[in-house]
């Protein structure tokens, strides 16, 4: 496959060849051959604010399309994503570096998260309430909330801004997004494919403005674009997607000014394996998992707390499995993982797996050796690997997130051994448990069991479905996106009480005058 498939994604006045390049441009790296794809312009702090405010006006009228019109708008875009789901997938592959099947996944996650909202646009549901007072209505309904501000991480460049933009459309606010520096090129493909269903319609037809800010896009510093959209009044909620570092950020500064923030932050993600677990099922869910990605998901498996009985059944299953990895061009279809994001995300690989072995652990395949064996050729190729923690220790590298295929064993005698483990890391979001036993599996799903916000029985840790609340615990920042009832966060809740009575009657029987 070539870059012309989807080059005319790419046209846009911020793009240009990336030997036109100024310093006012950030060029974009295709992490498998470190060859550059394109240069994007960043936006000063002035156009910055020119977006804002041109999102804002148009959030009057938007706000003012009835949902399922908005719904309408769309199920046209995820019409759109669908015929562009090849392209689209191939610049996640190129620029992310994500494998060429899991770059069309992410595609896809765009299309469902859209017919997801088409649904929930007649369907923004709110209660009617017993009023204590004679012939009088109580009621909650949902607003639109405004313009919010979008910030989203490398490693799913399109999918985290079609789970919070598709949601906030139908809700009726209006958007600013603000892409990872490392990814600006997807960004401007996805905004391209709304823009062009937003111009081609008669759904919406603003006295003033122009339907596309409904879909605003920043791309440019911390110090022009990054840190004045979080202190920037006109934004009521920021959703952030990132690591816990960024968000404690984002928490301080949006808190300071009392708005709201959507939280989804790093996850050190471990299964739990039973004696009684179907061992062939662990090994797949846990390769898929581990490899996945190159280990730069979220929900990564990080963690393995195995029952000693089967601690090395598990271990050689994997290291055999491990050998079969196929590493290298994402865009080959039989390559099993790609590249990681920037030569930085292996040098955080390297520190570590030395930190690993000074805390005691034994590598087990991969390491620092397997960082040497790529280092002469281009890419930010690594290789997965496995590493022994030492029984009964709890090193205090396997506690931090590193955004890396590195997969800790650690052994376990019981299931309270494994959920004392398990719960003491500062990040809870994916979490997993393979067992046969309904009473092990009861209690993990407890309240005395998995704290994270994602908890599966016989899946793995990655690979979450639209269709749940997604988000996680302590450190992970605690929002939820996504399905269920996520959509309330893009809006505000209203408490309407309506008195049809010729009487003035006050709460809680109160005689006043
Ligand atoms: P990152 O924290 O380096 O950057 C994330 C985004 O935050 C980028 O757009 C970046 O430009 C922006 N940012 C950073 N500091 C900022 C500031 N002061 N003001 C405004 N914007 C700022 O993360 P990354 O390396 O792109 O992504 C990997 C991390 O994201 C991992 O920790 C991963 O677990 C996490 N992540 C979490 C989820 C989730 O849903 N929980 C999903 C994907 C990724």
């Amino acid at each position: 496959m070539t870059t012309t498939t989807f080059s005319s994604l790419l046209e846009h006045p911020w793009v240009v060849d990336p030997s036109d390049a100024t310093d006012s441009h950030t060029i974009s790296y295709n992490p498998a051959t470190g060859e550059p794809i394109a240069a994007v312009r960043r936006q000063t702090n002035e156009e910055y604010n020119d977006q804002v405010a041109r999102s804002n006006a148009i959030f009057k009228e938007w706000r003012m399309l009835p949902a399922p019109k908005r719904g309408e708008l769309v199920r046209r875009i995820g019409n759109a994503f669908r015929e562009y789901e090849r392209p689209l997938g191939e610049l996640v592959a190129m620029e992310a570096g994500k494998i060429i099947a899991e770059g069309i996944g992410e595609v896809v996650e765009c299309i469902d998260i859209a017919d997801f909202a088409v649904g929930l646009s007649r369907q923004l549901y709110g209660l009617t309430i017993a009023s204590e007072r004679p012939r009088h209505a109580m009621m909650e309904q949902w607003q639109p909330l405004g313009t919010i501000g979008i910030i989203s991480a490398f490693n799913f460049p399109v999918a985290v801004w079609a789970w919070n933009s598709m949601l906030a459309a139908v809700c009726g606010d209006t958007m600013i997004w603000k892409p990872s520096s490392t990814t600006p090129l997807t960004a401007i493909a996805m905004t391209n494919v709304a823009h062009e269903v937003m111009r081609n319609q008669d759904i919406f037809t603003p006295e003033h403005g122009d339907p596309c800010d409904v879909f605003g896009l920043v791309f440019g510093s911390r110090e022009e674009v990054g840190e004045p959209l979080l202190a920037d009044r006109r934004i009521p909620l920021i959703s952030a997607t990132g690591s816990c570092k960024m968000g404690r950020r984002v928490g301080e500064v949006v808190g300071g000014r009392l708005a709201k923030s959507l939280l989804e932050l790093g996850g050190n993600n471990a299964i739990i394996i039973m004696d009684d677990a179907d061992l062939d099922m662990v090994i797949r869910g846990t390769l898929f998992g581990a490899v996945g990605t190159a280990g730069q998901r979220c929900t990564s498996t990080r963690r393995l707390l195995c029952h000693e009985s089967v601690v090395d059944e598990v271990t050689n299953g994997l290291l055999k499995a491990y050998e079969q990895v196929q590493i290298g061009n994402p865009l080959d279809d039989s390559t099993l993982m790609g590249p990681l994001i920037t030569e930085y995300a292996v040098e955080d690989m390297r520190n570590a797996l030395v930190q690993a072995k000074e805390e005691g652990c034994e590598i087990l395949c991969g390491g620092i050796e397997g960082i040497e064996r790529w280092a002469d050729r281009p890419g930010n190729f690594v290789e997965p690997t496995i590493v022994k923690v030492p029984r009964g220790t709890q090193p205090e590298v396997t506690k931090d997130e590193t955004f890396a295929p590195i997969l800790y064993i650690f052994t376990i005698s019981d299931l309270d051994e494994a959920l004392e483990m398990h719960n003491n890391v500062d990040q809870g979001l994916s979490s997993a448990i393979f067992t046969n036993s309904m009473r092990s599996a009861g209690r993990f799903l407890s309240p005395e069991g998995s704290d994270c916000g994602i908890a599966n029985v016989n899946i793995g840790t990655s690979g979450a479905e639209i269709g749940g609340a997604f988000g996680g615990e302590k450190d992970t920042g605690g929002g939820r996106e996504s399905g269920s009832d996520s959509w309330k966060v893009y809006m505000r809740r209203q408490t309407c009480t309506t008195n049809w009575s010729d009487e003035m009657p006050l709460a809680q029987g109160i005689e006043f005058g």
